[in-house]
């Protein structure tokens, strides 16, 4: 018989924290505190196997409810008291816990096990009836929302008339006597709702409550979240049923959240927040502001100085900072909760920085728990410094990081304005799970209400997106579209800026600047230095990027693409005669021109990255991206050039192509004029001759793109290689430089054997490698891709993504047969998918030797080489 249920209570648990996959994290986390000795409320779990299984046909594994009712029994003889009795009754919460933590995204039900009669065998056991039917009300109203579907503000609606009526304004302020009227007109909400009465029967509650919770794994929004977080489908969610214990009797209790270290910086600080007389949910759903976790000290000392030991138990016990839920009911503190906390990359570094000195982990640890995918944060813009400005408003600083957008007030429109191209910052009093979508698209979200644990806040931190909640001077009109701050107006698509580091919101747009490496985040990378075996290069075509490459870390240049420098400047003009040439004499003579200053541009690429081979891809793009297009761009650049229009006219027109990306380029233009690529070589030979001779170490890579055939490498080798040789000669020196190609076709990968034998070494271009592979335009698939995406024919777009099943063959193919040929290959790729980690993964498989990235992926692909290494071993 399978076992579904696991038993925690009274100091001893079933299961512990190393079965995560089968009892969630949530589940995990109870168990194993109940064996630590932790004060925990004993429950039990049902397992994520449980969950999946129903999911087959919406029916119980055989076991699983006779199971349940065994733990239920095994409860109530723990906590003495019974589940539906009248006299001391027996309540629990049950909610979703999955492998992960999803915040929000899937359901919870507390108080459940109270109905008309067992509400007044709760009274008396509590002596008190105002407890008992607030707690009776709050189970009506979550219970009929969740597993009944009526909305939740029908029932705020009930509780606002009352409120209205007695002239109170707050809930503190009904009496029992209110709540019992309260409970009466919601459950005649309920029967007008659903045609059916509140249900009374404690184990159709429970048996529902269970069923909403597997169910809620595939609701809209936890599906959008695992979308967005990579989550597996299968993976499913367990059922925690615990007794209830209370936050909300009186003064003397309370309930609160907490991480060991501060989640947004990282400082070693406990932080967190509380609420008095209140239930767990008030604290999350941001609707009461908490009070920060430092006042408990003051209210409640005892229970403060419990918390303290706890916590720091919990964190050497896991050695990783804690995201704990706690509650305390008459001055008794019980632990609800534990998990790894959800951390601002900045935070991750600071923290694995941190422990790794407090000789809590070893490097290896630390590295590890920086995620490549992360860090990508730290690299995020800032305000620039050197900007003045004055805020309009200041709130939390949820999640760090500066952006600029228009005003957008609901998560559909931050997506459709997004979807349209623009950047917009999605202002809401609170942001609720359905949101998930639009803040994805937004870059980043303003809240008024809502402390540093809310949902907006811990949803954009695992974002990385820039958040500020809690901003209270602001008043959102929704209907209007406007918000306003003290006289100020802000209409939907007006320009702010928010600085999620800060908490400042500015209106209008601010500079911001790119940002660098922390200290602690530098060491962290050179910890994942000693463990990769990839080298790290950078994709860049100026001094300038080379040099921001190389301050992020960058090992060389793994693509320098030469067309950019064909558009600097006025050399377009130069260009644009190499191309309206109609003779090889004429071609020639314009070439002439434009030698100097690729020339130039080498020599400072070849000065920037002095000690590091760079390698030179000659012109790829069809020459027709160098002429204009439209007939009002014609005119333009004949009036500049004197060149009349009817010959640009002609020329463009000539050079149309209906699959330009299958057309005249790469080195089918070397091919067929040979003086360009011929230009380009002298131009790179002499450039690294003269750099070398001021005493630069140049390893000049010569690389031609799209060969699809080796006759096109050998005829282009032998031109390289004749010119490189006239270069050296003439300059007296002798320079160690590289003859290569890129892999970007299939039939190159098909045929890599043959091509090694005039190749020095590959570099995967897997852009156009996935074009080809899969048939899909890089420039037009975007209008469709999505759509794939999003049924899952491919799980992730393949021009993002290696899709290792199809391209990731042809990649491994050209290795194995490259290297057949010429033992001593050396293989890269820099394609776009050389800075994510999960192709630089495949990359360190298959043994390439090294990635190369834009530069501001460069220290994402150092940690995720590492982790490739570590998490091979
Ligand atoms: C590629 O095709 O992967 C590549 C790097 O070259 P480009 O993107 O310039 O075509
Ligand atoms: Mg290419």
């Amino acid at each position: 018989m399978v076992k579904y249920v696991y038993f925690f209570g009274n100091g001893k648990a079933e299961g512990d924290g190393s079965d995560k996959n089968l009892l969630g994290g949530k589940g995990a986390g109870l168990a194993e505190m109940t064996n630590l000795g932790i004060p925990v409320p004993p429950g039990f779990t049902i397992t994520t196997e449980a969950c999946i299984a129903y999911q087959k046909n919406k029916t119980y594994p055989e076991g699983m409810w006779e199971q349940t009712l065994e733990a239920l029994k095994k409860l109530e003889e723990t906590t003495k008291k019974k589940f539906g009795s009248n006299e001391n009754p027996l309540l629990v919460s049950v909610r979703s816990g999955a492998r992960v933590s999803m915040p929000g995204m899937m359901d919870t039900i507390l108080n459940l096990g109270l109905n008309d009669e067992t509400v007044k065998g709760l009274a008396t056991s509590s002596n008190n009836e105002r407890f008992a039917y607030d707690s009776y009300r709050r189970f009506i109203q979550m219970f009929s929302n969740v597993v009944l579907g009526v909305e939740h503000s029908k029932f705020e609606k009930l509780i606002s008339e009352v409120k209205k009526g007695k002239g109170y304004s707050l809930d503190t302020d009904l009496t029992a006597e209110d709540w019992k009227g309260l409970v009466e007109k919601f459950k005649a909400l309920v029967q007008n709702e659903t045609g059916k009465p509140f249900p009374q029967d404690v184990m159709e509650q429970l048996k529902l409550a269970i069923n909403a919770v597997f169910d809620s794994w595939d609701n809209q929004r936890a599906k959008t979240y695992r979308k967005i977080n990579k989550i597996p489908d299968d993976w499913g969610t367990a059922v925690n049923v615990v007794a209830m214990v209370f936050g909300n009797m009186g003064n003397d209790s309370g309930t609160g959240v907490a991480f060991t270290r501060n989640p947004s910086t990282g400082e070693k600080e406990f932080f967190g927040e509380f609420l008095i007389n209140a239930q767990g949910e008030d604290v999350v759903a941001g609707i009461r502001t908490p009070e920060p976790i430092s006042r408990l000290k003051d209210e409640m000392p005892g229970v403060f100085a419990q918390l303290e030991e706890v916590y720091k138990k919990l964190e050497s016990h896991y050695k990783d900072m804690q995201d704990i839920e706690f509650t305390v009911e008459r001055g008794v503190l019980y632990m609800l909760q534990t998990r790894s906390g959800k951390r601002t990359a900045r935070a991750a570094v600071k923290i694995a920085y941190d422990m790794y000195k407090e000789g809590l982990i070893d490097k290896k640890t630390a590295v590890l728990r920086v995620a490549p995918e992360q860090v990508d944060q730290l690299l995020h813009p800032m305000i620039d410094p050197k900007e003045k400005y004055t805020p309009i408003a200041k709130g939390l600083p949820a999640s760090p990081g500066a952006a600029v957008g228009r005003v957008v007030f609901t998560a559909d429109d931050a997506e459709s304005w997004a979807a349209k191209g623009e950047k917009v910052i999605l202002v809401r009093d609170e942001t609720s799970p359905e949101d998930i979508g639009g803040m994805h698209a937004a870059e980043g979200i303003l809240t008024a209400t809502g402390g540093m644990t809310s949902h907006a806040a811990v949803v954009a931190r695992g974002m990385g997106k820039c958040c500020i909640v809690g901003c209270g001077s602001i008043h959102i009109d929704e209907d209007e579209k406007v918000f306003t701050v003290g006289n100020i107006t802000v209409k939907e698509g007006d320009f702010i800026t928010i600085n999620g580091s800060t908490g400042e919101v500015i209106l209008g747009k601010v500079k911001l600047v790119d940002p660098e490496l922390s200290g602690e985040f530098a060491e962290i990378l050179s910890w994942a230095d000693e463990f990769r075996k990839l080298g790290v290069r950078t994709n860049a075509d100026t001094p300038h990027d080379s040099k921001v490459a190389r301050e992020f870390g960058a090992e060389g240049i793994g693509l320098c693409r030469t067309e950019h420098m064909f558009f600097e400047g006025d050399r377009i003009d130069a260009v644009r005669e190499m191309i309206l040439a109609d003779t090889e004499e004429e071609r020639v003579k314009a070439l002439a021109k434009v030698k100097p200053y690729q020339k130039e541009d080498f020599k400072g690429i070849f000065k920037a990255m002095d000690g590091f081979p760079v390698t030179v891809r000659l012109l790829d793009p069809p020459l027709h991206e160098f002429i204009p297009h439209t007939d009002e761009d014609i005119q333009k650049v004949a009036n500049a050039s004197g060149i009349p229009f009817d010959v640009l006219k002609k020329k463009r027109d000539e050079l149309h192509e209906f699959n330009p990306m299958l057309g005249h380029r790469g080195c089918r233009l070397g091919i067929t004029y040979p003086e360009i690529y011929e230009m380009q070589v002298y131009a790179i030979m002499e450039a690294a001759c003269e750099v070398a001779k001021e005493g630069v170490k140049v390893y000049p890579e010569i690389m031609i793109p799209l060969v699809g055939h080796y006759k096109e490498l050998e005829m282009l080798r032998e031109m390289t290689v004749r010119v490189a040789d006239e270069v050296m000669h003439k300059y007296g020196i002798t320079l160690k430089y590289l003859v290569g190609t890129m892999i970007e076709l299939p039939r190159a990968a098909l045929t890599a054997d043959e091509i090694a034998q005039y190749a020095e070494f590959f570099s995967f271009g897997t852009n156009d490698l996935t074009q080809t592979t899969l048939g899909l335009s890089r420039d037009d698939s975007g209008k469709f891709l999505p759509f794939y995406v999003e049924k899952g024919i491919y799980k992730e777009d393949p021009f993002v993504s290696l899709d290792l099943n199809g391209v990731g063959q042809l990649v491994e193919m050209g290795v194995t047969k490259g290297r057949k040929t010429r033992p001593d290959l050396k293989t890269g790729i820099c394609g776009e998918h050389g800075g994510d980690p999960a192709s630089i993964f495949f990359c360190h498989r298959v043994g390439l030797n090294y990635v190369s990235c834009s530069p501001y992926r460069v220290p994402v692909a150092r940690l995720a080489a590492a982790h490739a290494a570590l998490k091979q071993q």
